[in-house]
């Protein structure tokens, strides 16, 4: 091992198979009982907790905390997984220390706040491992609900109208289900398949079936769904990706981290994966760190995340920022793309230094490269859309878009700060207006 490492172009297998497994395991393990019992101590169980204002899903933090202090996990997890179906991936992925973590009163007052994250882990896996689905349906309402997208927003929407008693298909461009849980996050947030267990489990509320390889405008219409359906549900996220507008983004090898990261999450064998020796990526977000991250534990030697602002206005939390420069990635800020130079192949990417304002500063950075990766923005795909707002389907607070009888949510609609989490929220919002709307229609 490691000789690889240092030879340049862009190669599979640099690494072995056991620092493949090393560096791919578990981000943060799970906390065994005993721990999960003493990070619970920590909770002064708040009257108006401000944890609670915190999560984009609501979830009743000091109550369920309570619970597995007094040795019911299974019941705090389904405080948890009330609010928020999807609660076991989002104890995994969520930026807690921007949210519930950041709000707690003991990071107020210490600078450390309860585990919340990791309690709520705690709490969802031991319900989940026992194979248990808490919720059962309620009585049939003879209402159909088409949802797009199996995704985040999907699926919370899907699960919510199927319990309420409504049948519900969902139809999805992928050939597996779990949207950005499934392609687009860092295998190492969520090894072990947990992507699609989480769903598998999910489905066992009944009364949702999936079909695959269906796409909004080419596959499927607007008018066809809501024929066919009572109501529509579009959950598709973002499926375009911004391109590079600098002289020679066209070499090879300048790539869309969302592939790279798609790709690492679908492959069998992460020695088949090819990394470059020296790789750059693009972009300041979650999937510019994904992709970086990455691209390091894959065996690159030299990777650097360049971002046109400073690290104040990058998308990526402040943990996230520490992660990428735990592993090694080198975070280059106030830096622009002016050109890609190769012969065929990106060789070196240059890029212009900015102010503030985003203007030249007058001095360049050279960087060697085998590979470029794109994470500048993802954009929304598709024709037969509602009214757009700034590109995004424009919706009202629960989810209404321009057409009567057809909701949206998550990534591809308008609002929110795409979160996994607040995706969570807008579907089960969503799913809770339209159950309403068919109620009064029935009735
Ligand atoms: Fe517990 Fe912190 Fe929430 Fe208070 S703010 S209820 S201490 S997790």
């Amino acid at each position: 091992m490691g000789d690889k490492v240092f030879e340049p172009g862009i190669k599979a297998g640099r690494l072995t198979a056991e620092a493949y497994a090393d560096h791919f395991s578990d981000l943060h393990p799970a906390l065994d009982t005993h721990e999960a019992l003493v990070a619970s101590d920590r909770c002064y169980f708040c009257h108006d907790a401000p944890c609670i204002t915190a999560c984009p899903t609501d979830i009743d933090i000091p109550l369920f905390i309570r619970q597995i202090a007094t040795g019911t996990p299974d019941a705090a997890a389904r405080t948890i997984l009330s609010q928020n179906i999807l609660g076991g991936m989002c104890a995994r992925v969520c930026p807690t220390e921007q949210l519930c973590e950041q709000a707690c009163v003991r990071e107020v007052a210490e600078g450390k706040p309860v585990l919340i994250g990791q309690l709520q882990r705690y709490a969802t896996d031991h319900l989940q491992a026992q194979d248990m689905h808490p919720f059962t349906r309620a009585e049939t309402t003879g209402k159909s609900v088409a949802v797009v997208g199996a995704g985040p927003a999907g699926l919370s929407c899907a699960h919510r109208l199927a319990m309420l008693g409504n049948d519900v298909v969902i139809y999805d461009a992928q050939p597996k289900p779990g949207g950005l849980n499934e392609y687009g996050i860092a295998a190492y947030k969520t090894p072990d398949g947990f992507a699609q267990a989480e769903v598998d489990w999910l489905m066992q509320i009944g009364g949702i079936s999936i079909q695959h390889g269906k796409t909004l405008g080419s596959d499927l219409s607007l008018d066809g769904l809501k024929s066919e359906h009572d109501a529509v549900f579009l959950g598709m996220g973002l499926g375009g990706v911004n391109g590079l507008s600098v002289p020679g983004a066209d070499k090879d090898n300048v790539l869309d981290a969302v592939d790279f990261i798609s790709d690492l999450r679908q492959a069998g064998d992460l020695g088949q994966i090819p990394v470059g020796r020296d790789v750059v990526v693009i972009g300041g977000g979650m999937t510019a760190v994904d992709a970086a991250v990455q691209a390091k534990l894959l065996g690159a030697l030299n990777v650097t995340l360049v971002y046109r602002r400073g690290r104040g206005a990058m998308n990526a939390s402040g943990f996230e920022q520490d992660l990428a420069a735990s592993k090694g990635v080198r975070i280059v800020t106030h830096a622009m793309p002016k050109a890609v130079h190769g012969n065929g192949a990106a060789r070196e990417i240059e890029f212009d230094y900015v102010d503030d304002q985003m203007q030249p500063t007058g001095e360049t950075l050279q960087l060697a490269v085998d590979q470029v990766f794109k994470a500048i923005g993802q954009t929304l795909e598709g024709a037969d859309l509602p009214v757009l707002d700034a590109g995004k389907i424009k919706v009202d607070a629960v989810g209404q878009t321009s057409v009567s009888g057809v909701w949206a949510g998550g990534d591809c609609a308008s609002g929110g700060d795409d979160l996994t989490v607040t995706a969570v929220a807008e579907g089960r919002d969503a799913a809770m207006d339209i159950h309403a709307a068919l109620s009064k229609n029935a009735g």
